[in-house]
């Protein structure tokens, strides 16, 4: 038979999110009291280019919109990525 205690654990969040591209501070305004922002998580494999590397990426929603312009195929459209 198990007894259990209550413990704390510290555990870190973000006190501050930068945007990797522009390095502006992802804020909440009175506009937008959520910032949203995409997060970029990738350990690159053994003979890529990055070989084994960790990269981290947070990216505001206008720097998003800046880079998603440059696809070829509309990350929006799911249909035509299926198709691919
Ligand atoms: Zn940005």
């Amino acid at each position: 038979m198990k007894q259990y205690k209550t413990i704390q654990i510290e555990k870190k969040v973000p006190e501050s999110i930068i945007c990797n591209c522009c390095g502006q501070k992802i804020n909440s305004t009175k506009q937008h009291p959520y910032p949203d922002y995409i997060t970029i998580h990738k350990i690159w494999g053994y003979d890529s280019p990055y070989d084994g590397e960790e990269h981290d990426i947070d990216l505001c929603t206008d720097c998003y919109a800046k880079w998603i312009q440059t696809f070829k195929i509309d990350p929006r459209d799911r249909k035509e990525a299926e198709d691919v």
